[in-house]
């Protein structure tokens, strides 16, 4: 915990001052992020950095494997992602919904697994098989499973976006966007999903 601290007193001395202005505002007006970012937990792939977002400008959920559930008729329980993504569109009324895939991501690992699951008794297992509709449409004898199951998950995650009425709505009403990438975590590189074909391609 201590590094922590110590790197909050450098936040607080260094850019605290800079960021001043723009929390004010923020705490004056409320915050009105045009983006929903739903990325994974991975300690690697940080939205704001990679976006070089300021505070007020993403409205982030992050989860093991960057995923969406479907739209559950259960409302019982605790939908922590559904719930965000809720407010997100109808408190927030964000513009784009993006999906942020990435390489080397452990729950896309666990998902290509051999190792049985206990989903009675495991969150986690439970979680990792929203990923089991992307791995059925994996193509016999695919070379690199892990990054075609990455790419697919990221299809699937938008697709289960449009299966809250919510999102459905805002699509028609408003224009919202929903939009897939995926990050390289050794390269930095972004690719971005053509909404046509379902291909990622390189940003520059
Ligand atoms: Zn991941």
């Amino acid at each position: 915990m201590e590094h922590l601290l110590e790197g909050y007193r450098i936040y607080r001395e260094k850019r605290w001052p800079e960021l001043r202005a723009l929390h004010r505002r923020l705490a004056e007006r409320g915050q009105s992020p045009r983006t929903l970012v739903i990325a994974c937990s991975d300690s690697r792939v940080d939205p704001a950095t990679i976006f070089n977002a300021d505070p007020g400008e993403l409205f982030v959920v992050r989860n093991v494997a960057n995923l969406a559930p479907p739209c559950e008729e259960n409302h019982i329980g605790f939908h922590g992602v559904s719930a965000a993504i809720e407010f997100g569109v109808t408190k927030l009324f964000v513009e784009t919904i993006l999906v942020l895939g990435h390489a080397q991501c452990g729950g896309i690992a666990a998902a290509l697994s051999d190792t049985p699951r206990d989903c009675a008794h495991s969150f986690l297992d439970a979680w990792i098989g929203l990923l089991d509709p992307a791995k059925a449409r994996l193509r016999k004898g695919e070379k690199d499973p892990h990054t075609a199951l990455e790419y697919e998950s990221i299809r699937v995650t938008l697709e289960n976006l449009r299966t809250f009425p919510f999102v459905q709505q805002a699509m028609e009403n408003r224009g919202l966007k929903l939009v897939g990438a995926r990050y390289g975590v050794a390269d930095g590189g972004l690719e971005l999903m053509d909404p046509k074909t379902g291909a990622f391609d390189p940003v520059v």
